[in-house]
């Protein structure tokens, strides 16, 4: 009896100390909040909502096909943006890379310093024609009710490139003069991998040897609820974009009739191969910008919580299985499998000879694209299904550092405008042009300063795109403010 009474004994002093040392890394975890003045709201241009009215209205959508590729939008938008900006158009260098990307740059007075780039994307979505009568209104036709602006690239990602350029517009017709030069770089097929837009304005800053001293894009929004356990709004700042790789998957296997079947069918095999793939998923792991995110958030969090993230290291298995259990949070811990396309067949009697199918990868940062296709190589295990790259495929993004003066810039800005909101660096599960500017410079990052709750997270991509009238208002006043204080 009495060694069980010393080892009830022994297991209850372990389980105080583990507590204590709990408690003492919750106690210790400290915020990351800067404490910023607000600045007074600045007085807008009344027209400024009549032209975002007016940039929703012209269709530059990326088709999935180019052959669709409408150019008469395209220069439609290059006239809009000739008339609505005058003074940027003129006073500030425009240059057009394959005829519908557009960079401006505004010299500074001092050339030593090293530029900001601010970027946008100016094509959008398609909207799917059969999906139509599920919009509550027509999304080309820049309608503005309830204070909400409905329409495709409402959030993705007009409101980037108006909120820009009514920036500059307004800073230019107040006489302003930067001291650092500025760029602003809109490219025009971001929606289907960017080639044609951010690929070449890239190539063309790099042969100018230029690296700037930040580049802003989108990818972070201010998140209203979307942050589980965080009650207050997050503005997330993107510091790393996950990479993109899809698998063509291939089998032919001589059909035969349907009446007589072989113990394996095309359909068969290639059904086991993506029934393998999704029960083995990459392993999960806490990379940089969570470990990051969860320094940020953390000590902002009910106390539970902040128990659970001021111990991530001794917490990780729990922290992962938590992750684990939705969808967005699966997508921030581990390279994503997504089985996109499946075809095979074509008559109910016939056994088909083929079958193939394409698997969409979101690769997580530390990992990259051949670590993938050795996995799928290795879990599919079977000689006969061929497997090929798809046509875009993009490596994860470089990792900026949220401990860089520029990444306190934004911040900065960020809580001048909105000082009730949490910041935290945070991993973009998407894409932007942004991947493309990698040699560019150490400190890319995304945001755009919208709000994102449970009932417009989805419209971007999906139905109904709508803005809140005061978010696109607040988009320019935070490019006013993010160009003052680079100066
Ligand atoms: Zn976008």
């Amino acid at each position: 009896m009495r060694i069980l009474k010393k080892i009830f004994l022994f297991l209850l002093l372990a389980i105080i100390l583990f507590v204590v040392y709990l408690l003492i890394n919750t106690f210790n975890f400290e915020s990351k909040q800067l404490s910023v003045a607000p600045v007074p709201r600045i007085e807008m241009n009344p027209e400024a909502i009549n032209n975002f009215k007016e940039a929703l209205k012209i269709k530059t959508v990326s088709p999935e096909n180019t052959a669709d590729f409408d150019s008469l939008e395209f220069r439609k938008f290059n006239t809009f943006l000739k008339d609505t900006y005058p003074l940027a158009d003129s006073l500030l260098e425009h240059k057009t890379f394959n005829s519908f990307s557009h960079l401006y740059k505004w010299e500074g007075a001092d050339t030593s310093l090293k530029p900001i780039i601010l970027m946008g994307h100016l094509d959008v979505v398609p909207v799917i024609e059969k999906n139509l009568s599920e919009w509550k209104v027509d999304p080309f036709a820049g309608i503005l009710k309830n204070d909400t602006i409905w329409g495709r690239g409402a959030i993705d990602d007009k409101v980037g490139v108006i909120g820009i350029l009514e920036a500059v517009e307004l800073l230019v017709s107040q006489n302003y003069k930067p001291k650092r030069t500025m760029y602003f770089a809109f490219g025009h097929d971001e929606e289907i991998g960017g080639r044609l837009g951010a690929v070449t304005i890239a190539k063309y800053l790099k042969d100018q040897g230029i690296t700037a001293e930040y580049i802003l894009d989108e990818g972070g929004v201010v998140s209203d609820g979307l942050v589980p356990g965080m009650t207050k709004e997050v503005a997330l700042i993107g510091v790393a974009e996950k990479g993109y790789l899809s698998l063509n998957l291939g089998v032919r296997i001589e059909g035969g009739h349907s009446s007589m079947p072989d113990k394996e069918t095309s359909i068969d095999v290639m059904a086991t191969a993506i029934t393998r793939l999704k029960n083995n998923p990459l392993p999960s792991k806490i990379t940089a910008p969570l470990k990051e995110f969860m320094a940020y958030i953390g000590p902002e969090m009910p106390f539970t919580n902040k128990v659970v993230f001021a111990n991530k290291g001794v917490l990780s298995a729990l922290l992962l299985s938590v992750y684990e259990s939705s969808a967005s949070g699966n997508a921030m811990i581990r390279t994503t499998t997504s089985p996109t396309i499946f075809n095979s067949g074509v008559k109910d009697n016939i056994i088909p000879l083929t079958a193939s199918a394409t698997v969409n990868f979101r690769i997580l940062p530390e990992t990259s694209t051949d670590d993938v296709i050795a996995h799928a190589k290795m879990v599919i295990n079977d000689e006969r299904i061929s497997i090929e790259k798809g046509g875009f495929v993009s490596e994860p993004s470089k990792h900026s550092s949220p401990d860089s003066k520029q990444f306190k810039a934004i911040n900065t800005t960020i809580l001048q405008l909105f000082p009730e909101v949490v910041v935290s660096p945070y991993l973009v599960v998407g894409g932007t042009d942004a991947r493309h500017y990698n040699e560019i410079s150490d400190y890319i990052y995304r945001f755009s300063p919208i709000h994102l709750n449970k009932s417009n997270k989805k419209s971007f991509h999906g139905l109904n795109e709508r803005l809140a009238v005061s978010d696109f208002y607040d988009s320019i006043g935070f490019y006013v403010q993010l160009i003052k204080n680079s100066n």
